[in-house]
Order: C-alpha cells, then sequence, then structure tokens
C-alpha cells in the first residue's frame, strides 16, 4: 500500500492555490467536474479518444484539462502520473475508477494523493470484509449460507466485485442452485473463479432504499461520528433489469424460461418517510463508527448504503459503497436532503469538492486523502 507519508510529502509539494481535481471520464465525472468547477477548482478528465466528445458536450461539466490513454490500466504509468502530479492533482475514486485502474494497481502502483481513504477500497471490495464492517457496525445484514446444502428458503446467489447485478439468480434449494449454476456457465455468464468466491444470501423482501451518506471531517454537525459529521447528502433506488418490470409479464409462471435477474441499468430518485430517518441516520452514523475502529481514519467523503425496508420498518442493510455512487448523479442541483443541510444546490461532487477546498484552507488537506 502505497504509504500515508509518501502522500503526506506530495501534499507538501503541491501549491496549495493550483490544486486541480481528476477522475476517469465515467460513472459521475460529468457531476465531479461540474462541482469541483462551481467550487472553483481546475479539473482533469482521464479519457480514452472515444469518450472526449461526451465530455466536450456539456459545456458546465467539461473538465479544463484531458489526459488521453488508450487503456485506464495505462494510468499507473509513470508519464501519467507525472502529469497528474505536475497539476497539483487530487483524484476521485468513483465506481467505474477502481474497476478499469484495479484495485491492486491503485493500493500498489497509484502514488497520486486519492480523496478518501485507500484502505475503504479493500473493504468494500471484499464481500467478507465488508460483511465484517457491518457487523461490527450492528446493522441487520441478511442471513448468509456457506454451502447450498444449506439453502431452506428463497436466496440470491451473487458474485465478487462491483459488477452490477451481472449474473446474479434466485434460488430456493440446493437443486435449483446447481441447475442454476449449470445454466450460467453454459450461457458463459459465470465461470469457475465466480463460483469460488460466491455468496448465497437470504432474499431479503421489502423495498430497495439506497441512502447517500457523506462523512465530513472538516464540518461539525448533530449526526457525529469519529471527529467529524455524517450527512444524508440524497437517496436513490436503482432501476435493475429485469426483476423491476417483470411485472408487466401477463403471466410469468405461462414462461418458464423467463428467470429475474438484477442488472443495474438507472436510478430513479427516492424520498423516505420522514419518521424513518432517525433509522436511516443512525444507520449512516453506525457504519461510519466501525468504519473509524477498522480501517481509521474511517470512510472519509461520500459512501451508499444498499438497504432493503421491510414491512416492519426495519432496514435490512446488503451492501455498502465506500465511494461516490452512481445513484447521486441524479441531483447535480442538490437533493430533497441536501437543501437542508446546505444554503447553495449540493452535489455530491460538489460536496467533495467544497470539503477539499475547506481542507486546503484549513491546512489539513492531508486528513482527507490517502
Ligand atoms: P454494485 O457493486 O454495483 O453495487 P453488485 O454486483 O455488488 O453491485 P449488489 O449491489 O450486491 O451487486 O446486488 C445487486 C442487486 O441485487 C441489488 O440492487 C438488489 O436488487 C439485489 N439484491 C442483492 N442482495 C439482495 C438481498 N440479500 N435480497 C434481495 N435483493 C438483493
Amino acid at each position: 500500500m502505497i504509504s500515508k507519508e509518501e502522500i503526506s510529502g506530495t501534499i507538501k509539494r503541491y501549491r496549495s492555490g493550483k490544486i486541480t481535481i481528476g477522475t476517469i471520464c465515467s460513472h459521475s465525472a460529468l457531476q465531479i467536474f461540474y462541482g469541483a468547477r462551481q467550487e472553483g477548482f481546475k479539473t482533469i478528465g482521464i479519457c480514452t479518444p472515444d469518450r472526449r466528445f461526451v465530455y466536450e458536450a456539456f459545456r458546465y461539466a467539461r473538465p479544463d484539462y484531458y489526459i488521453i490513454l488508450d487503456d485506464y490500466k495505462d494510468l499507473v504509468e509513470e508519464r501519467f502520473q507525472e502529469e497528474l502530479l505536475r497539476r497539483n492533482a487530487v483524484v476521485i475514486p468513483h465506481g467505474s475508477f477502481v474497476e478499469y485502474v484495479g484495485a491492486e494497481n491503485l493500493k500498489k502502483d497509484f502514488h497520486v494523493p486519492i480523496y478518501g481513504n485507500r484502505s475503504a477500497l479493500e473493504f468494500e471490495g471484499d464481500r467478507r470484509k465488508m460483511r465484517t464492517w457491518l457487523q461490527e457496525a450492528g446493522v441487520r445484514v441478511p442471513r448468509e449460507y456457506q454451502d447450498p446444502s444449506e439453502i431452506d428458503r428463497l436466496c440470491i446467489v451473487k458474485f465478487h466485485g462491483a459488477r452490477g447485478g451481472r449474473g446474479f439468480f434466485v434460488v430456493d434449494s440446493e437443486k435449483k442452485y446447481r441447475e442454476k449454476v449449470e445454466i450460467g456457465v453454459k450461457k458463459g455468464i459465470v465461470n469457475e473463479s465466480d463460483l469460488e468466491k460466491r455468496t448465497i444470501q437470504e432474499l431479503v423482501v421489502g423495498v430497495r432504499y439506497y441512502p447517500q451518506y457523506f462523512y465530513s471531517l472538516m464540518f461539525q454537525g448533530e449526526v457525529k461520528a469519529g471527529e467529524g459529521r455524517v450527512e444524508l447528502l440524497g437517496v436513490d433506488r436503482r432501476v435493475e433489469s429485469n426483476v423491476d418490470d417483470l411485472y408487466r409479464i401477463p403471466k410469468p409462471e405461462d414462461s418458464p424460461g423467463i428467470e429475474p435477474s438484477y442488472v443495474i441499468t438507472g436510478n430513479i430518485p427516492a424520498v423516505l418517510r420522514e419518521s424513518l430517518l432517525p433509522r436511516v441516520l443512525d444507520l449512516g452514523r453506525r457504519v461510519t463508527e466501525a468504519s473509524v475502529k477498522l480501517f481509521p481514519p474511517g470512510i472519509i467523503g461520500p459512501f451508499c448504503m444498499e438497504t432493503i425496508c421491510t414491512d416492519s420498518l426495519e432496514f435490512v442493510t446488503f451492501e455498502v459503497s465506500a465511494r461516490i455512487v452512481a445513484g447521486t448523479n441524479l441531483y447535480p442541483g442538490g437533493s430533497p436532503y441536501s437543501c437542508y443541510l446546505f444554503s447553495e444546490p449540493m452535489s455530491t461532487g460538489r460536496r467533495i469538492a467544497l470539503e477539499i477546498k475547506e481542507g486546503i484552507r484549513k491546512k489539513r488537506l492531508i486528513d482527507l486523502v490517502s
């Protein structure tokens, strides 16, 4: 892992008035660039040649500079890292950033300061570590089964990594499990290494909500955790194909070939019953406190909890995303929650930039990067 001392040395060499914000042109990059610009930062888009026109097409969100490369994995090459360092860059790791560059590369070979805590990405990328984190937080998690022979109810079978639900399937017995694995392998959706790292989880019945949080070290407030505060910046729901529109098929039982799938295709906004806010704020606070314990200084910046609210109004959390999530793209002009926290329209992208700006002002930028 790149050491804190090394990053600290880099930040000391940076010219504080010339800090730029960079990220890979994908996922939530428009929002990140737009938000950084609103807070007065110059921005760097790390981009493949074919994508550049997309970012040029949005004049208020296009980056000020580009680093053009053919393959995002090349970002660890010295010449690209040197350019980022020369421009005093702080890089924002969104979901595609981690996926494209590779978690291992980011941990060991990427010397440019990253906003947030690199160790959080490790906890996020490993389902076992994530479960330990959620259990340490004392939040409710779905029951898990080590062996298919234990399956005694409706379960969802999930695979490793941020793959947007691809290949997941639902079973209610060991027999069904074996059948569906066979089909998945035949279709090439599931391979041997996927099966080694699969998770069998109770299928929680209820309504999904994905609250988007921000752990701030620079601002204090009512929902305290570690040395800072937890903010609720928005809530969304994912729209997954085909499960979310299966009801449109008049009689699914007449079409046995149709199986539910959970591939993410988009997001829609949501607000919660106000009486559920105590629970949702408490969830964010607990998960932050646990992160401070498990990987200090904790989950700095944006994160999202993937939850299912049951009909007894309990939230069951099946995943944490330890970084900005694409669902925040719904709220570039602020959300029905961020408007009660900030007097200006506050997206998660802008919130990141605001935190960095405050870190620079307080001479504490080093506390926000790793
Ligand atoms: P990403 O990393 O992009 O968040 P992923 O591949 O890790 O996606 P999950 O987010 O764990 O996958 O799950 C994808 C979808 O599967 C969820 O949004 C949800 O609809 C469904 N799902 C996952 N776990 C459960 C569960 N225990 N009960 C019910 N539905 C679930």
